[in-house]
């Protein structure tokens, strides 16, 4: 297994990298969908928006995994709406956080990497101060901001999300992976792919792959920041080498705390889970809590957090006043095997741009606003700055490929969202149209099949009747396939493709030209 783990830890970044181097409601309420969110908007209701990482399409019981129990989320599922086809717009953390907070495509902002798909520690950029969030417009909508988990979005001072809308922030700025004890750090390891002397390369991800595959806190040095937007700047306090296994624990009672102070006055909460992305870490009282294993484990105390914050809003006599959001980043990391998740039905994994990529499980819940239903509409998460802020009343113009799903949500309205792209890193995968997808390019996860493969005649597959992505129906439908087409360039006649800002980092790693 080791290495197994080895080969693909190898293929996560470093190939691609030596590549491109190396070539130079159901229960509609009684008013109108309009009066409703008039209504809603007089109310100014919390804003609870919960981001599991790496959480795959099948790894919740109201999303059919058999043996995770996840009672909590569960009953936000049945009390409120289930989103069977809910998608974020990256199948990796970073570009998909950009863009649910700012309701951009991340290649409309420039917030993906062709080369490096994700941000590391010391990343000199970030998220920039002229892309808006949805925490800066709910500010200036006179709501509190909290954020207690995963940022992703740079690590320098001027990128942390105190600097961009949230008023407080307890969390880790990157993936709990990236901090490796007593190995080279990635700008080392870059330099190592770029000189082409990789022996060092080889065997520091052999000893990490051990590393995921039983996780030991020692091993992974993950800094937990305490950030407070003050009256004249900003306080940063950071814990290094915190213990990843009270990363769940932490945000949830920093969360409990802060719906305390904020029962009087609109907030938002921003709860992005560093778990259950590996190394997989959980408290003490979830170890061994599962039937699925140490996965099991981190999503059941996921659960419990759901659970907690919940209890809390009620508590506080704002549940009810309360749009909670549960959904996740990017489908599993099929490549850690037992350590990873299951995309439940559908194709692969994170990374790729077929369903199991990019389709999360959701669920969005406001008791007695939003009735039982489950909902096969179309959604994404670039439209929950848009949809929130129509429902508080507020401006989303600046979110410029979201829509808005409140009539859904609210009334009887279908979603607008008829069509979604499928980009990995700046290059356009596949689109979705209806029940209708088609594939120009296709490519397993990293270090995973298939390999990737562009298709000189796109490939066809109907979504509702073929959920698995397994039969290419593009021979007999040539009208559907024109009509995608037609599609896709209406969708690029709209979009300008901004250089990827994840990649500047690379010509600071070049090598000094020889002379
Ligand atoms: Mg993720």
């Amino acid at each position: 297994m080791h290495k197994i783990l080895f080969v693909g830890r190898l293929t996560f970044f470093l190939p691609v990298l030596f590549a491109a181097i190396m070539a130079s409601c159901g229960a509609a309420p009684q008013t109108s969908t309009q009066e409703a969110v008039t209504s809603a908007a007089k109310n100014r209701p919390n804003v609870v928006i919960m981001f599991a990482d790496d959480l795959g399409y099948g790894d919740l019981g109201s999303f059919g995994h058999p043996y995770i129990r996840t009672p909590n989320i569960d009953e936000l599922a049945s009390n409120g709406q289930r989103w069977t086809d809910f998608y974020v717009a990256a199948p990796v953390c970073s570009p998909s956080r950009a863009a649910l907070l700012t309701g951009r495509l991340p290649v409309r902002s420039g917030l993906y990497g062709n080369v490096i798909r994700v941000y590391f520690p010391d990343e000199p950029g970030g998220l920039p101060a002229s892309e808006t969030t949805l925490a800066e417009a709910l500010q200036a909508q006179g709501y509190a901001t909290a954020m207690f988990g995963k940022w992703h979005l740079g690590d320098a001072p001027h990128a942390l999300p105190t600097r961009h809308g949230f008023d407080e922030w307890v969390g880790v700025p990157y993936s709990n992976d990236m901090n490796w004890v007593g190995e080279p750090d990635f700008d080392a390891l870059v330099r190592m792919t770029m000189t082409g002397e990789t022996e060092q390369r080889t065997v520091s991800l052999a000893r990490r792959a051990a590393k995921y595959a039983a996780p030991s806190a020692a091993d992974f040095a993950t800094p937990l920041f305490f950030s407070k937007a003050t009256a004249d700047g900003f306080e940063d306090q950071v814990e290094e080498s915190t213990d990843q296994t009270q990363l769940t624990q932490r945000a949830t009672q920093a969360a409990v705390e802060f719906i305390g102070r904020h029962a009087d006055k609109p907030f938002f909460l921003y709860l992005p889970y560093s778990m259950p992305h590996t190394p997989l870490f959980r408290s003490e009282a979830f170890a061994g809590s599962s039937l699925a294993g140490r996965y099991g484990d981190v999503v059941e105390e996921i659960d419990a957090s759901v659970g907690t914050v919940r209890k809390a809003l009620a508590d506080a006599g704002v549940l009810d006043n309360t749009l909670i959001v549960f959904t996740s980043d990017n489908g599993p990391w099929l490549f850690m095997r037992e350590e990873g998740g299951v995309s439940g039905l559908l194709r692969n994994g994170k990374g790729t741009t077929f369903e199991g990529g990019v389709r999360v499980p959701t669920v969005f819940s406001w008791p007695g606003t939003i009735g039982a239903d489950v909902i096969s509409d179309m959604g994404s998460a670039l439209d929950l700055f848009t949809t929130v802020m129509t429902l508080v009343g507020g401006d989303a113009n600046t979110a410029t490929d979201g829509l808005d799903l409140s009539p859904r949500l609210l009334g009887r309205a279908p979603s607008p969202r008829q069509e979604m792209p499928y980009y990995r890193g700046g290059t356009l995968y596949a689109y979705r149209k209806g029940p209708w997808k088609l594939h120009f390019i296709t490519e397993g996860a990293y270090g995973l099949p298939p390999q990737r493969q562009e298709h000189a005649t796109p490939q066809l597959f109907h979504l509702l009747r073929d959920p698995m992505e397994q039969y290419d129906v593009a021979a007999q439908n040539p009208d559907v396939v024109a009509d995608l087409q037609a599609a896709v360039l209406a969708h690029q006649a709209d979009l300008t493709i901004a250089p990827p800002l994840f990649d500047v980092r690379l010509a600071a790693l070049m090598p000094p030209p020889k002379r």
